[in-house]
């Protein structure tokens, strides 16, 4: 499709953003689906700035990434109730100059876990207290599952178990842990430090399922343990690709080409 009068803008903020794999992802998109819609990288300081831009410039959806997610809530104009629960927005879907954010985020980590598991009464493992666990850990709720959180810093972790209204262990109780699926979402495990991993492998065997959201490699320690001693393994990639997905249906109200969203997503982690 070329660019032209026509043409809807669509893009991501953040600082930086000329790593971002969002680009190639919707672009593909747009292009297999003949949608005269274009996504760009708007490589953004002034968060207030950008979102007058926005909405000046008849922008449809801005995908928000670090370290803006949280700064984008006061320029909104509304907020969906579990990105307000979550305290961070990935999303802007822009209709009559008006901005509504959105977290796509958590539906690509249920998503990505529904792909193996129906997740409604089970049982979770959540390993991590940063931006992803909170995420994460409020959609698996949304879901209807039972949660537990293991992580490093005890404040840190007790603070976001306690806004979850579940319990929470130091990472040396985690052996001993039993749930039906576990998420890791730190960044243990991501190159160059590709060599660790939290759970030890003699625990792996009791999850069905294991989740890693690092998606760099694209196989963790982990994740090729757990393979190994008999679980179903779901990558970071999939979470990657299913946020994008949401994203993608949200701006064009049509149903997004996973496949070519999730070749083109792979050719640019594997080039
Ligand atoms: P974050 O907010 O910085 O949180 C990182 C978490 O990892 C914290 O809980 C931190 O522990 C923990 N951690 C880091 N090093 C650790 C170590 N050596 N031992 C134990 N815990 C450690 O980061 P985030 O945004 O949540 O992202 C986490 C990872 O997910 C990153 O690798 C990122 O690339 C990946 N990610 C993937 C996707 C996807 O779609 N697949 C999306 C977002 C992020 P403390 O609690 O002690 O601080």
């Amino acid at each position: 499709m070329k660019i032209n009068g026509k043409t809807i803008l669509h893009g991501i903020m953040g600082n930086p953003v000329s790593h971002s794999l969002s680009p190639a992802m919707h672009n593909s998109a747009f292009a297999s689906l003949g949608l005269n819609c274009a996504y760009v990288p708007f490589p953004t300081a002034d968060v207030q700035e950008a979102m007058a831009g926005f909405r000046a410039l008849g922008v449809r959806g801005v995908s928000v990434t670090i370290p803006h997610k949280q700064a984008v809530i006061d320029f909104l104009d509304s907020i969906d109730p579990v990105a307000e629960k979550i305290g961070a927005v990935n999303t802007l879907l822009i209709t009559d100059k008006k901005i509504k954010g959105l977290n796509t985020d958590w539906i690509g980590a249920n998503r990505a876990l529904e792909d193996c598991i129906s997740l409604d009464g089970k049982k979770i493992l959540i390993l991590g207290a940063g931006g992803s666990a909170r995420a994460i850990g409020f959609g698996l709720l949304e879901a209807g599952c039972s949660i537990m959180l293991a992580s490093r810093t005890e404040n840190k972790g007790r603070e976001l178990a306690a806004t979850l209204d579940c319990p929470w262990h130091p990472l040396d109780e985690i052996e001993n842990l039993k749930a039906d699926c576990l998420v890791n979402a730190t960044s243990v495990g991501m190159n160059p430090d590709s060599n660790r991993s939290l759970m030890p492998r003699t625990s792996l065997s009791q999850f069905s399922v294991v989740m890693d959201i690092v998606y760099a490699p694209l196989e963790t320690k982990l994740l090729r343990e757990a393979k190994e001693e008999g679980c179903k393994v779901v990558n970071g990639t999939a979470m990657l690709l299913y946020q994008g997905v949401a994203q993608f249906e949200l701006w064009t109200g049509r149903p997004a080409p996973l496949d070519v969203m999730r070749q083109e997503l792979l050719a640019a982690l594997t080039h």
